[in-house]
Protein backbone atom coordinates (compact mmCIF):
# COMPACT_ATOMS: atom_id res chain seq x y z
CA UNK A 1 0.00 0.00 0.00
CA UNK A 2 1.52 3.63 -1.22
CA UNK A 3 -0.77 5.55 1.42
CA UNK A 4 1.34 5.82 4.31
CA UNK A 5 -0.70 5.58 8.31
CA UNK A 6 -0.30 7.56 10.70
CA UNK A 7 3.38 6.74 12.48
CA UNK A 8 2.03 6.22 16.22
CA UNK A 9 -0.94 4.12 14.30
CA UNK A 10 1.73 1.67 13.40
CA UNK A 11 2.82 1.43 17.64
CA UNK A 12 -0.60 0.37 18.56
CA UNK A 13 -0.34 -2.88 20.26
CA UNK A 14 -2.59 -5.67 19.17
CA UNK A 15 -5.18 -6.62 21.00
CA UNK A 16 -5.57 -11.03 20.68
CA UNK A 17 -9.06 -11.75 21.27
CA UNK A 18 -10.20 -15.12 22.34
CA UNK A 19 -11.19 -17.92 20.22
CA UNK A 20 -14.49 -18.28 18.55
CA UNK A 21 -17.00 -21.48 19.77
CA UNK A 22 -17.57 -22.24 16.07
CA UNK A 23 -13.95 -22.01 15.62
CA UNK A 24 -12.52 -24.36 18.26
CA UNK A 25 -15.55 -26.82 16.86
CA UNK A 26 -14.78 -26.74 13.35
CA UNK A 27 -11.09 -27.16 14.03
CA UNK A 28 -11.42 -29.72 16.71
CA UNK A 29 -14.62 -31.43 15.20
CA UNK A 30 -16.13 -31.27 18.34
CA UNK A 31 -19.57 -30.79 19.59
CA UNK A 32 -19.65 -29.10 22.67
CA UNK A 33 -17.15 -26.10 23.09
CA UNK A 34 -17.00 -23.85 26.64
CA UNK A 35 -15.57 -20.39 26.21
CA UNK A 36 -13.41 -19.52 29.68
CA UNK A 37 -11.36 -16.69 27.51
CA UNK A 38 -13.48 -13.72 28.16
CA UNK A 39 -14.66 -13.45 31.40
CA UNK A 40 -18.53 -13.38 30.35
CA UNK A 41 -20.82 -14.52 33.13
CA UNK A 42 -21.93 -17.78 31.73
CA UNK A 43 -25.28 -17.55 33.78
CA UNK A 44 -26.41 -14.54 31.25
CA UNK A 45 -29.07 -12.16 31.72
CA UNK A 46 -32.29 -12.58 33.80
CA UNK A 47 -35.10 -13.54 32.35
CA UNK A 48 -36.55 -10.13 31.99
CA UNK A 49 -34.00 -8.76 30.17
CA UNK A 50 -34.15 -11.43 27.51
CA UNK A 51 -38.20 -10.36 27.48
CA UNK A 52 -37.60 -6.68 27.75
CA UNK A 53 -34.97 -7.21 24.47
CA UNK A 54 -37.98 -9.37 22.78
CA UNK A 55 -40.23 -6.47 23.58
CA UNK A 56 -38.06 -4.06 21.99
CA UNK A 57 -37.17 -5.51 18.69
CA UNK A 58 -39.31 -3.55 16.72
CA UNK A 59 -38.32 -0.40 17.47
CA UNK A 60 -34.71 -1.73 15.65
CA UNK A 61 -36.01 0.27 12.90
CA UNK A 62 -35.68 4.24 14.73
CA UNK A 63 -31.90 5.18 15.52
CA UNK A 64 -31.35 4.67 19.62
CA UNK A 65 -31.66 7.60 21.85
CA UNK A 66 -28.46 9.26 21.65
CA UNK A 67 -29.03 11.01 25.03
CA UNK A 68 -29.38 7.18 26.49
CA UNK A 69 -31.98 9.26 28.64
CA UNK A 70 -33.73 6.26 30.80
CA UNK A 71 -30.66 4.03 31.17
CA UNK A 72 -28.45 7.64 32.45
CA UNK A 73 -31.68 8.71 34.42
CA UNK A 74 -31.59 4.90 36.63
CA UNK A 75 -28.18 5.10 37.13
CA UNK A 76 -28.47 8.23 38.62
CA UNK A 77 -31.53 7.55 40.72
CA UNK A 78 -29.09 4.20 41.83
CA UNK A 79 -26.24 5.81 42.86
CA UNK A 80 -27.52 9.05 44.11
CA UNK A 81 -25.61 11.40 41.25
CA UNK A 82 -26.70 13.87 39.09
CA UNK A 83 -27.43 12.36 35.46
CA UNK A 84 -25.30 14.97 33.88
CA UNK A 85 -22.55 13.20 35.38
CA UNK A 86 -23.21 9.71 33.29
CA UNK A 87 -22.00 8.88 29.57
CA UNK A 88 -22.58 5.60 28.31
CA UNK A 89 -20.44 4.10 25.62
CA UNK A 90 -20.63 0.94 23.26
CA UNK A 91 -19.00 -0.84 26.37
CA UNK A 92 -16.66 0.77 28.71
CA UNK A 93 -13.64 0.52 25.97
CA UNK A 94 -15.55 3.05 24.12
CA UNK A 95 -15.24 5.31 26.90
CA UNK A 96 -11.20 4.67 27.66
CA UNK A 97 -11.18 5.84 23.79
CA UNK A 98 -13.19 8.91 24.57
CA UNK A 99 -11.44 9.69 27.53
CA UNK A 100 -8.08 9.78 25.93
CA UNK A 101 -9.46 10.70 22.33
CA UNK A 102 -10.93 14.14 24.91
CA UNK A 103 -7.32 14.49 27.37
CA UNK A 104 -4.15 13.01 25.31
CA UNK A 105 -2.25 14.31 22.58
CA UNK A 106 0.61 13.75 20.87
CA UNK A 107 3.83 14.07 24.08
CA UNK A 108 1.21 13.38 26.31
CA UNK A 109 0.84 10.28 28.50
CA UNK A 110 -0.83 7.55 30.75
CA UNK A 111 0.62 6.16 33.86
CA UNK A 112 -0.44 2.25 33.86
CA UNK A 113 0.47 -1.25 35.58
CA UNK A 114 2.17 -3.95 33.90
CA UNK A 115 0.36 -5.83 32.42
CA UNK A 116 -3.29 -4.44 32.30
CA UNK A 117 -5.95 -4.40 30.51
CA UNK A 118 -4.36 -3.49 26.86
CA UNK A 119 -7.71 -0.94 25.68
CA UNK A 120 -5.94 1.35 28.08
CA UNK A 121 -2.34 1.74 25.67
CA UNK A 122 -4.10 1.09 22.55
CA UNK A 123 -6.01 3.78 23.35
CA UNK A 124 -3.32 6.52 24.22
CA UNK A 125 -1.01 5.30 21.43
CA UNK A 126 -4.08 5.74 19.02
CA UNK A 127 -4.39 9.59 20.10
CA UNK A 128 -0.67 9.98 19.81
CA UNK A 129 0.31 9.29 23.67
CA UNK A 130 2.55 6.77 25.00
CA UNK A 131 2.08 4.97 28.25
CA UNK A 132 4.58 4.30 31.42
CA UNK A 133 4.28 1.13 32.59
CA UNK A 134 4.74 -0.03 36.08
CA UNK A 135 5.50 -3.67 37.01
CA UNK A 136 2.86 -5.16 38.73
CA UNK A 137 4.24 -6.57 42.54
CA UNK A 138 3.19 -9.74 43.79
CA UNK A 139 0.38 -10.00 40.76
CA UNK A 140 -0.89 -6.23 42.31
CA UNK A 141 -0.60 -2.96 41.30
CA UNK A 142 1.76 -1.31 42.57
CA UNK A 143 -0.09 2.23 43.72
CA UNK A 144 3.36 3.67 45.18
CA UNK A 145 5.26 3.30 41.55
CA UNK A 146 2.23 4.29 39.88
CA UNK A 147 1.77 7.61 41.54
CA UNK A 148 5.48 7.73 41.92
CA UNK A 149 5.58 7.27 37.89
CA UNK A 150 3.38 10.47 37.14
CA UNK A 151 5.26 13.41 35.69
CA UNK A 152 4.71 16.50 33.50
CA UNK A 153 3.39 14.88 31.09
CA UNK A 154 1.21 12.58 32.68
CA UNK A 155 -2.47 13.28 31.93
CA UNK A 156 -4.12 9.99 32.76
CA UNK A 157 -3.76 7.25 35.65
CA UNK A 158 -5.90 4.02 34.80
CA UNK A 159 -6.27 1.39 38.03
CA UNK A 160 -8.10 -1.57 37.48
CA UNK A 161 -10.02 -2.90 40.36
CA UNK A 162 -10.00 -5.99 40.40
CA UNK A 163 -7.55 -6.02 38.06
CA UNK A 164 -7.23 -7.81 34.83
CA UNK A 165 -5.57 -10.36 34.00
CA UNK A 166 -4.53 -10.77 37.44
CA UNK A 167 -7.88 -10.85 39.44
CA UNK A 168 -6.15 -9.10 42.25
CA UNK A 169 -7.45 -6.20 43.93
CA UNK A 170 -6.80 -2.58 45.17
CA UNK A 171 -7.59 -2.06 49.42
CA UNK A 172 -8.94 0.56 50.59
CA UNK A 173 -5.91 1.88 51.72
CA UNK A 174 -4.18 1.83 48.60
CA UNK A 175 -7.25 3.71 47.08
CA UNK A 176 -7.19 6.03 50.05
CA UNK A 177 -3.24 6.44 49.24
CA UNK A 178 -4.15 7.28 45.48
CA UNK A 179 -6.71 9.85 45.92
CA UNK A 180 -4.56 11.39 48.54
CA UNK A 181 -1.21 11.63 46.24
CA UNK A 182 -2.63 12.05 42.80
CA UNK A 183 -2.19 15.69 41.19
CA UNK A 184 -5.79 17.94 40.57
CA UNK A 185 -4.59 18.13 37.12
CA UNK A 186 -3.83 13.98 36.28
CA UNK A 187 -7.25 12.73 35.54
CA UNK A 188 -7.67 9.09 38.19
CA UNK A 189 -9.69 6.72 36.09
CA UNK A 190 -10.81 3.65 38.10
CA UNK A 191 -11.81 0.64 35.64
CA UNK A 192 -14.16 -1.20 37.76
CA UNK A 193 -15.44 -3.67 35.23
CA UNK A 194 -15.54 -6.77 37.58
CA UNK A 195 -16.73 -4.70 41.08
CA UNK A 196 -19.64 -6.04 41.13
CA UNK A 197 -17.90 -9.17 42.19
CA UNK A 198 -16.29 -8.05 45.02
CA UNK A 199 -17.76 -9.20 48.13
CA UNK A 200 -19.47 -6.91 49.37
CA UNK A 201 -17.83 -6.01 52.71
CA UNK A 202 -14.41 -5.61 50.46
CA UNK A 203 -16.16 -3.31 47.72
CA UNK A 204 -14.84 0.36 48.03
CA UNK A 205 -17.55 2.68 47.24
CA UNK A 206 -15.54 4.51 44.94
CA UNK A 207 -18.95 7.18 44.23
CA UNK A 208 -18.64 8.48 47.45
CA UNK A 209 -15.55 10.00 46.40
CA UNK A 210 -16.55 11.32 43.31
CA UNK A 211 -17.97 14.60 45.38
CA UNK A 212 -14.79 15.30 46.63
CA UNK A 213 -12.55 14.50 43.66
CA UNK A 214 -13.42 16.27 40.33
CA UNK A 215 -10.42 14.72 38.78
CA UNK A 216 -11.97 11.13 39.55
CA UNK A 217 -13.51 8.78 36.56
CA UNK A 218 -15.78 5.74 37.62
CA UNK A 219 -16.02 3.03 35.15
CA UNK A 220 -18.56 0.07 35.14
CA UNK A 221 -20.05 -1.93 32.84
CA UNK A 222 -22.99 -4.28 32.39
CA UNK A 223 -20.83 -6.31 30.65
CA UNK A 224 -19.83 -8.55 33.31
CA UNK A 225 -22.01 -9.72 36.00
CA UNK A 226 -25.30 -8.12 33.99
CA UNK A 227 -24.65 -10.77 31.38
CA UNK A 228 -24.75 -8.38 28.41
CA UNK A 229 -21.50 -8.53 26.82
CA UNK A 230 -22.62 -8.66 23.29
CA UNK A 231 -24.91 -6.00 23.39
CA UNK A 232 -21.85 -3.64 24.21
CA UNK A 233 -23.28 -0.68 26.90
CA UNK A 234 -21.12 0.43 29.84
CA UNK A 235 -20.69 3.49 31.39
CA UNK A 236 -18.78 6.27 32.99
CA UNK A 237 -19.08 8.99 36.16
CA UNK A 238 -17.37 11.77 37.06
CA UNK A 239 -17.55 15.28 36.72
CA UNK A 240 -19.80 16.84 34.70
CA UNK A 241 -16.92 18.53 33.46
CA UNK A 242 -15.45 15.36 32.26
CA UNK A 243 -18.49 13.82 31.08
CA UNK A 244 -19.14 17.11 29.07
CA UNK A 245 -15.57 17.00 27.17
CA UNK A 246 -16.50 13.09 26.27
CA UNK A 247 -19.72 13.87 25.38
CA UNK A 248 -17.93 16.48 22.56
CA UNK A 249 -15.75 13.10 21.17
CA UNK A 250 -18.39 10.76 21.44
CA UNK A 251 -20.31 9.51 17.98
CA UNK A 252 -23.70 10.13 18.19
CA UNK A 253 -26.04 7.08 18.57
CA UNK A 254 -22.98 5.52 19.88
CA UNK A 255 -24.91 3.01 22.26
CA UNK A 256 -27.89 0.43 20.12
CA UNK A 257 -31.68 0.96 21.14
CA UNK A 258 -31.49 -2.80 22.30
CA UNK A 259 -28.77 -2.45 24.54
CA UNK A 260 -29.94 0.41 26.00
CA UNK A 261 -34.12 -1.76 27.02
CA UNK A 262 -31.37 -4.10 27.83
CA UNK A 263 -29.62 -2.01 30.73
CA UNK A 264 -32.36 -0.79 31.87
CA UNK A 265 -34.17 -4.03 32.43
CA UNK A 266 -30.86 -5.83 33.89
CA UNK A 267 -31.06 -2.83 36.78
CA UNK A 268 -34.70 -3.32 37.41
CA UNK A 269 -34.17 -6.93 38.09
CA UNK A 270 -30.63 -6.41 39.51
CA UNK A 271 -31.07 -8.36 43.06
CA UNK A 272 -30.14 -11.46 40.83
CA UNK A 273 -26.98 -10.69 40.59
CA UNK A 274 -26.57 -11.00 44.43
CA UNK A 275 -26.97 -14.85 43.97
CA UNK A 276 -24.47 -15.33 40.54
CA UNK A 277 -21.90 -13.35 42.86
CA UNK A 278 -22.54 -16.35 45.72
CA UNK A 279 -22.28 -18.80 43.02
CA UNK A 280 -19.43 -17.26 41.14
CA UNK A 281 -17.46 -17.43 45.09
CA UNK A 282 -18.18 -20.59 45.57
CA UNK A 283 -16.81 -21.88 42.83
CA UNK A 284 -13.71 -19.47 42.79
CA UNK A 285 -13.57 -21.90 46.13
CA UNK A 286 -13.42 -25.03 44.18
CA UNK A 287 -10.92 -23.89 41.97
CA UNK A 288 -8.82 -23.14 45.14
CA UNK A 289 -9.36 -26.43 46.86
CA UNK A 290 -8.79 -28.45 43.94
CA UNK A 291 -5.79 -27.16 42.65
CA UNK A 292 -4.20 -26.58 46.19
CA UNK A 293 -4.69 -30.62 46.51
CA UNK A 294 -3.18 -30.93 43.27
CA UNK A 295 -0.10 -28.53 44.33
CA UNK A 296 -1.49 -26.38 41.54
CA UNK A 297 -0.47 -22.39 41.58
CA UNK A 298 -2.85 -19.90 41.03
CA UNK A 299 -3.65 -16.13 42.25
CA UNK A 300 -6.58 -15.41 44.71
CA UNK A 301 -9.03 -13.78 42.48
CA UNK A 302 -11.57 -11.27 43.46
CA UNK A 303 -13.16 -11.46 39.94
CA UNK A 304 -15.05 -14.01 37.77
CA UNK A 305 -11.81 -15.59 36.41
CA UNK A 306 -8.34 -17.19 37.41
CA UNK A 307 -4.95 -17.33 36.58
CA UNK A 308 -3.18 -20.57 37.31
CA UNK A 309 0.03 -21.12 36.62
CA UNK A 310 0.76 -24.16 34.21
CA UNK A 311 4.85 -23.94 35.38
CA UNK A 312 5.83 -23.31 31.85
CA UNK A 313 4.78 -21.84 28.43
CA UNK A 314 1.42 -22.19 28.35
CA UNK A 315 0.50 -23.55 24.65
CA UNK A 316 0.86 -26.56 25.08
CA UNK A 317 -1.92 -26.50 28.06
CA UNK A 318 -3.80 -24.52 26.35
CA UNK A 319 -3.83 -26.16 23.16
CA UNK A 320 -4.51 -29.83 24.91
CA UNK A 321 -7.76 -28.18 26.41
CA UNK A 322 -9.03 -26.56 23.13
CA UNK A 323 -9.16 -30.63 22.20
CA UNK A 324 -10.86 -31.16 25.03
CA UNK A 325 -13.49 -28.31 24.02
CA UNK A 326 -11.85 -25.53 26.57
CA UNK A 327 -10.90 -21.98 25.39
CA UNK A 328 -9.04 -20.56 28.00
CA UNK A 329 -6.42 -17.27 27.57
CA UNK A 330 -2.95 -17.88 27.23
CA UNK A 331 -0.70 -15.86 29.73
CA UNK A 332 1.83 -15.55 27.00
CA UNK A 333 -1.22 -12.65 25.30
CA UNK A 334 -1.73 -11.42 28.21
CA UNK A 335 1.88 -10.73 29.54
CA UNK A 336 1.79 -13.35 31.99
CA UNK A 337 3.80 -16.24 30.70
CA UNK A 338 3.36 -19.79 32.28
CA UNK A 339 -0.20 -19.25 33.05
CA UNK A 340 -3.42 -19.06 31.80
CA UNK A 341 -6.38 -16.80 32.40
CA UNK A 342 -9.81 -18.99 33.07
CA UNK A 343 -13.21 -18.03 33.46
CA UNK A 344 -14.87 -19.17 36.27
CA UNK A 345 -18.10 -20.65 34.71
CA UNK A 346 -21.43 -22.81 35.98
CA UNK A 347 -20.44 -25.87 38.40
CA UNK A 348 -21.44 -27.96 36.06
CA UNK A 349 -18.31 -26.31 33.29
CA UNK A 350 -16.13 -25.78 36.20
CA UNK A 351 -16.24 -29.59 37.36
CA UNK A 352 -15.70 -30.43 34.19
CA UNK A 353 -12.78 -28.52 33.13
CA UNK A 354 -11.23 -28.97 36.33
CA UNK A 355 -11.58 -32.68 35.84
CA UNK A 356 -9.97 -32.42 32.21
CA UNK A 357 -7.65 -29.47 33.21
CA UNK A 358 -6.10 -31.65 36.12
CA UNK A 359 -5.87 -35.10 33.68
CA UNK A 360 -4.11 -32.78 31.42
CA UNK A 361 -1.21 -30.92 33.81
CA UNK A 362 -0.45 -34.73 35.36
CA UNK A 363 0.21 -36.17 32.02
CA UNK A 364 2.49 -33.50 30.66
CA UNK A 365 4.56 -33.24 33.95
CA UNK A 366 4.59 -37.29 34.03
CA UNK A 367 5.40 -37.51 30.71
CA UNK A 368 8.88 -34.75 31.09
CA UNK A 369 9.79 -36.99 34.06
CA UNK A 370 9.70 -40.16 32.78
N1 LIG B 1 -12.14 -3.14 31.62
C1 LIG B 1 -11.68 -4.34 31.94
C2 LIG B 1 -10.72 -4.44 33.07
C3 LIG B 1 -12.08 -5.47 31.24
O1 LIG B 1 -11.58 -6.67 31.55
C4 LIG B 1 -12.99 -5.33 30.18
C5 LIG B 1 -13.49 -6.50 29.38
N2 LIG B 1 -12.59 -7.45 29.04
C6 LIG B 1 -13.43 -4.06 29.87
C7 LIG B 1 -13.02 -2.98 30.61
C8 LIG B 1 -14.33 -3.81 28.72
O2 LIG B 1 -15.61 -4.06 29.03
P1 LIG B 1 -16.79 -3.67 28.03
O3 LIG B 1 -17.36 -4.94 27.57
O4 LIG B 1 -17.71 -2.84 28.87
O5 LIG B 1 -16.20 -2.88 26.91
Amino acid sequence: MSIKIKEWISRMPEYIPGKTIEEIKEQYNLDRVYKLASNENLYGPHPGVLEEICKNLDDIKYYPDSECREIRQKLAEKYNVDRDTIIMGNGTDQIIEMICDSFIGPGEGVVIADPTFLIYEKSVVKYGGAAVKVPLKDFRQDVEMLIGSINDKTKILFLTNPHNPTGTNINRREFDYVIENINKDVLLVVDEAYWEYVPERERINTIEYLSGCSNLMILRTFSKIFGLAGLRIGYGIADRSIISALNKVRIPFNVNSIAQKAAAAALDNESCINEIRENIDKERNRFYDILNKNGIGFIKSYANFILINTGKNSDEIVEELLKNGFIVRPGENLGIPGYIRVTIALPEINEKFLSVFIKIFNNLYKKEKV
